[in-house]
């Protein structure tokens, strides 16, 4: 059987199982993690902004150091319900922790879900107030989408509104950077991540399909920072499924916190991801 039949006939499957899970299995908590026959998390790796200011191979010639096998994941564009919730519990099923960047539009009235997100582990990041495209709007007008994002964030969050954020993570929308905008984050100790990897779960694709794709480009990459969509239901339905291959083939998720956060005391915790200060440009070519 080719390789392609192979991953197609494991996702129908694996989608099977994942879906008799969502039916029948009762509401796993994180509070219950680790817990044994789960994904779970491997490890928590620090990120210091000052020694990883950009991560992304997508946009920038540098990531975060994974080793062969590990992934990050994070999910983008939320507070988003039903869609973020659920995804909330295709991850507690699995005990995996992940790293949310969330609109403030939505987020600043969404506090209680907002809170929820943090409280069930995962890290809170920034993706601007309105997902507006910076590189189209004036530096001024795209330094006002950042800040006015970090506050709503953290309105919701911790109840004050800043723009010095608690998580120093940010993404831009559309991966739109800029000199500008990247200079300034830099400047106030917020670190850029971009992806190495995606499901393209934006277009119109089915839930096995988008599925697959990402299987595909994670088999080529086989490890690396991975963007998601919360909003997306075709992300939200093929999640399950994408967790259990991940389990199943041997991958690991490493959860992203800032280098200053608590230590999570059941993880392997790495102090910090100290190294020199990267050389412009990427040192490692
Ligand atoms: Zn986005």
């Amino acid at each position: 059987m080719s390789q392609a039949r192979r991953i197609a006939r494991w996702v129908n499957a694996a989608a099977a199982v994942a879906a008799l899970l969502v039916m029948h299995g009762a509401a796993a908590q994180p509070a219950d993690c680790p817990r044994e026959g789960t994904l779970g998390t491997s490890r928590v790796l620090s990120v210091n902004p000052k020694n990883y200011p950009r991560v992304g191979l997508k946009s920038f010639p540098d990531t975060l150091p994974l080793q062969d096998g590990e992934v990050v994941l994070t999910f983008d564009d939320g507070p988003s319900p039903p869609m973020t919730n659920k995804v909330l519990a295709a991850l507690a099923r699995e005990c995996v922790r992940a790293t949310f960047f969330l609109v403030g539009q939505p987020a600043s009235g969404r506090a209680e879900l907002v809170r929820k997100i943090a409280a069930e582990g995962h890290t809170v990041g920034h993706h601007t107030y309105t997902h507006a495209h910076l590189a189209h709007i004036s530096p001024d007008q795209a330094i006002e989408e950042i800040d006015r994002g970090i506050a709503a964030d953290e309105k919701a969050l911790n109840g004050v509104e800043t723009t010095t954020p608690s998580t120093p993570f940010f993404r831009f929308p559309y991966f739109e950077s800029t000199p500008a905008t990247l200079d300034l984050l830099q400047s106030r100790g917020i670190a850029v991540f971009g992806a190495d990897l995606w499901a393209s779960d934006w277009r119109a694709m089915s839930p096995q399909g988008t599925l697959k794709l990402l299987i595909r480009r994670l088999t080529q990459a086989r490890k690396g920072i991975i963007l998601l969509h919360d909003p997306q239901p075709r992300t939200v339905a093929m999640l399950p499924a994408f967790l259990r291959y991940l389990k199943d083939h041997g991958y690991s998720v490493v959860h992203v916190v800032p280098a200053n956060r608590e230590q999570s005391p059941e993880l392997p915790h790495e102090q910090h991801s100290e190294r020199p200060a990267p050389t412009t440009p990427h040192e490692g070519g």
